[in-house]
């Protein structure tokens, strides 16, 4: 799943059996953690004997005992995920896994039960699960997910082991995508780039017929030739921004496509087997032809710009606009 390092925390924590009652796993949507906590379950419920686990690899568990087919096809009565409903964890919900923790296990050795984006957990069941942190019981094991440590109660957090998740590394992610979507290496590549570190995204996109994104998010601006479209250049950059900004979930994708063409550019002279849109290796060569690298890093450092203003919630709409006349008036020039 391309997390190491978390691996081997968690394969640290079953070998000394030194297992804690609460997990905390955070880290952005989409890098395994829901994944990781469900093997964790069955590493810790596996019926198979050490050494008929297969892979010695990755004999954490079966995968084929009763236990792991049941936890994996989630129908497991002791494996429990506690969802959002309407974006919010609210205090009933918790109250039945309070419930549910008073009696024993049905046939898990620990029970596990994952509350799935505890960020949402509203003030008054955030303190209902206070009181299970408190006196976990001994059977049980709680993990929790998240975005980030600090969108929790800190006496939450301080009751948890923490265990950091890293967007996943491009290559990683393309390695997946090729593997489990069939997608050609170059255009795993391509949707890697785009998805940030973010398996679900890189999905989203895999599906999102992004080959036409990225084709509009390059050619609407002239960047597929290096000169903008025939039109007034201000009246076209600022409909190109109203447009980049129409669809809200995909912006920051189509920045990071931006950014890859603009690398692709600027790579390309050079070390041409680096490039990473290669289907396109025809438009990048005409744009490079009147793109010098003076120009190319200024165009680089406005999409760059908005990148970080829109990641740090800047107004969506100004910043585009503004990247986009900054980057109609280098292309004109
Ligand atoms: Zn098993």
């Amino acid at each position: 799943m391309g997390q190491p390092r978390v691996l081997s925390i968690v394969r640290r924590l079953l070998q000394r059996s030194a297992v804690p009652h609460a997990l905390l796993f955070t880290g952005i949507e989409g890098v395994g953690k829901r994944t990781t906590a469900r093997a964790f379950a069955m590493a810790l419920n596996c019926r198979a004997a050490e050494n008929d686990r297969g892979d010695p690899a990755e004999q954490d568990f079966c995968g084929r005992c009763a236990e792991c087919r049941r936890i994996a096809g989630d129908s497991h009565p002791d494996i429990l995920q506690v969802n959002p409903q309407k974006g919010i964890l609210r205090i009933d919900q918790v109250r039945e896994v309070l419930a549910t923790l008073a009696l024993k296990p049905f046939s898990a050795r620990r029970r596990v039960v994952i509350f799935a984006d505890a960020h949402t957990l509203n003030p008054e069941a955030g303190n209902a699960l206070l009181k299970v942190l408190e006196e976990p019981p001994d059977d049980s094991v709680l993990i929790l997910t998240a975005r980030q440590r600090s969108d929790l109660l800190p006496t939450i957090v301080s009751r948890c082991r923490h265990i950091r998740f890293s967007p996943l590394a491009a290559d990683v992610l393309a390695a997946l995508l090729s593997a489990d979507h069939g997608l050609e290496p170059q255009q795993a590549a391509v949707v890697a780039q785009a998805a940030e570190g973010s398996y679900t995204r890189a999905l989203a996109l895999a599906d999102a017929h992004w080959e036409r994104q990225r084709d509009w998010v390059i050619g609407a601006i002239g960047l597929d030739r290096g000169a903008p479209p025939e039109e007034g250049c201000t009246t076209m950059a600022l409909a190109y921004a109203a447009d980049l900004a129409r669809s809200k979930d995909l912006v920051e994708a189509r920045l990071e496509m931006l950014k890859t063409w603009l690398r692709d550019l600027s790579v390309r002279p050079y070390a041409p087997r680096g490039v990473i849109n290669q289907d396109r290796a025809d438009a990048l060569d005409a744009a490079r032809a009147r793109l010098d690298d003076r120009r190319l890093l200024a165009l680089w450092d406005a999409v760059e710009q908005a990148h970080k203003n829109i990641a740090a919630n800047g107004n969506l709409r100004l910043t585009l606009d503004v990247m986009a006349l900054r980057m109609a008036d280098l292309l004109a020039a």
